[in-house]
């Protein structure tokens, strides 16, 4: 609130309007009104804002009335320069900082109000002059008045400078916890990508597992039938596996496991399904193609992986395989069907005294 401001440069016009007065026989009217006007109108004024919803806007609407009043006074006492000149330039500032030129606006028409209203009482003319001591306290007022408003200006322009700087420092803080943010994010994707891997790969060979199988198979299996393609089936499981452990240890086995997954992995083509489908049995799903084509790829892993010798620590170990195929739609329609088939001929291979390749017999359907 402003009543400080109000009640102390309202006393100093008081003091500068009085001598004045002094020097013109003032009568006990006019001594009244100054005392009404610069010691009583001020607490009103306060009281006024006070009490209101709206200090602020009621605040400034008393500057228009101070106005107003310094226009009777202008009026009444001639335009004395240095009065005039004191009251008006400290209305208009008043109301200019706060509410622009719409309150120098505002001023301008409170004087011109209260010069309108003195007017037809004390008539229009001018006397200028005012004796030292009401000039040297109008120079002295109106040097604290400015001082004050430039105090003000200061005051607001820290608080601002204080604003700013803090804003600064929370978008600093934004910035960094979105960084962070984002660091998690990329490692949130980083971590669901490797868990996708995981849930459709086999941790040892890294070839796709019986899940990832079980989601694509039946998708591949309808797309060819749509095209009108073949789809071989090759199952493989390694002879005597179970001695590789017994006699070279666990990780002999792995090892050996490791190598015809890499041997797989690298005949096959992109459209080539290869998963691990149990221990040391694996499936490979070979999308349009023909029967004769599976069994010289069968053939040839079997060549391949009979003469490759695993090593693992000093002895050379060797292997063979056994591997029943079967195709689409010659020995069934479904994934189920077609691998049960697969198995039935891997089932021969092996009684017949396994490393060798098997095909599925020819399933008559019912005419
Ligand atoms: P067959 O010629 O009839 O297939 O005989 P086999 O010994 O290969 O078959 P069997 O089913 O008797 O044994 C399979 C062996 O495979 C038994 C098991 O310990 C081994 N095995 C299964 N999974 C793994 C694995 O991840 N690592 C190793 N090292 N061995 C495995
Ligand atoms: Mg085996
Ligand atoms: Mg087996």
């Amino acid at each position: 609130m402003n009543r400080r401001n109000r009640s102390g440069s309202f006393v100093l016009l008081a003091v500068a309007v009085g001598a004045h007065l002094l020097d013109h026989q003032a009568t006990v009217a006019e001594w009244a009104f100054l005392v009404f006007n610069f010691l009583i109108y001020p607490q009103l004024a306060y009281w006024r804002a006070h009490r209101a919803a709206d200090q602020m806007t009621t605040e400034l609407d008393n500057l228009i009335v101070d106005s107003a009043f310094f226009g009777i006074w202008l009026a009444h006492l001639h335009f004395p320069v240095w009065i005039t000149f004191t009251m008006a330039i400290s209305t208009t500032i008043n109301l200019t900082v706060f509410r622009g030129r719409l309150g120098t606006g505002q001023a301008f028409l409170g004087l011109g109000l209260g010069i309108l209203l003195m007017t037809p009482f004390s008539g229009l003319s001018l006397a200028p002059e005012t004796n030292a001591l009401t000039t040297g306290l109008c120079v002295t007022g109106l040097t604290l008045y400015l001082l004050t408003v430039g105090e003000g200006a200061y005051g607001r322009a820290i608080k601002l400078h204080e604003a700013q700087e803090k804003q600064r420092e929370s978008e600093h803080a934004l910035a960094s916890a979105n960084g962070a943010l984002q660091q998690q994010l990329s490692e949130i994707k980083l971590l669901q990508d490797q868990l996708r891997q995981q849930a459709n790969h086999d941790a040892l060979t890294g070839l796709y597992n019986r899940h990832y199988l079980s989601a694509t198979m039946e998708r591949e299996l309808a797309r060819c039938r749509r095209e009108g393609l073949p789809v071989s089936v090759l199952l493989i499981d390694i002879d005597h596996f179970k001695q590789v452990n017994d006699r070279h240890g666990h990780q002999a086995g792995d090892e050996a496991l490791r190598q015809l997954a890499n041997m797989l992995r690298a005949h096959a083509r992109a459209a080539d399904i290869v998963c691990r489908y149990g221990g040391e049995e694996f499936l490979l799903v070979l999308p349009g193609m023909a029967k004769e084509t599976a069994c010289e790829r069968a053939e040839a892993y079997r060549a391949e992986f009979a003469r490759t010798t695993l090593s693992h620590g000093a002895t050379p170990i060797r292997c063979t395989l056994s591997i029943g195929v079967s195709v689409v739609p010659e020995h069934g329609a479904t994934p189920e069907e077609v691998i049960a088939q697969a198995d039935e001929a891997l089932y021969r291979a092996k009684a017949q005294g396994r490393d060798q390749v098997m095909v599925a017999e020819a399933v008559h359907e019912a005419a």
